[in-house]
């Protein structure tokens, strides 16, 4: 611990705005946050990802498997997308797809989305709470990017919704990140 640990999160003076979900939007997001449960009492950093098709439909689930597998992309939202090529869905289909997600997604996963063409996204604590939560440890940070601004980059329109059921989604964090 150092000086600027604290007063540097400290100086965090405004969040963004919870937006509220409907009940559809928040059933699903309360899937993804129980992989996040999931994913850290397996050792792994508590993220989950679900991706849901137009007629809600689950298309795929997973957790945050890093610390499990030992690669470091093996973030949720990633984890999920590798799962839908046997579900040979059109590009359509994926457009009409949301992927929800417990923790905005990083910049990575965001760019795995635009590939992906999925069209819509929503996710639960956003980065700017989440870095409380990593604290200042160097290889803790992540690059401090916003999945909006790579959506707001893509040809075809990503929807992003977040951050949403912040309290829920922030639980699976708290002393997820001491070690
Ligand atoms: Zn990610």
């Amino acid at each position: 611990m150092n000086n600027s640990n604290s007063s540097s999160n400290n100086n965090i003076t405004s969040y963004p705005a919870e937006t509220t979900l409907d009940e559809r939007d928040g059933r699903y997001l309360r899937k993804a946050i129980v992989w996040s449960h999931a994913a850290r009492r397996r050792g792994n950093r508590p993220f989950g990802s679900v991706i849901v098709s137009a007629a809600g439909e689950v298309l795929a689930e997973a957790g945050n498997s890093n610390a499990e597998t030992g690669d470091c992309t093996a973030h949720a939202e990633i984890n999920a997308l590798r799962a839908l090529p046997g579900r040979k869905l059109t590009r359509e289909e994926l457009a009409g797809a949301t992927l929800y997600a417990s923790g905005e997604p990083c910049v990575m996963c965001a760019g795995a989305i635009f590939w992906s063409n999925i069209g819509r996204v929503v996710f639960g604590i956003d980065a700017e709470r989440l870095r409380v939560f990593r604290g200042e440890r160097q290889d803790q940070r992540d690059a401090e990017l916003s999945c909006r601004d790579v959506f707001l980059a893509s040809p075809h329109a990503i929807e992003c919704i977040g951050p949403a059921l912040i309290d829920e989604a922030s639980a699976a964090h708290d002393g997820a990140w001491k070690t």
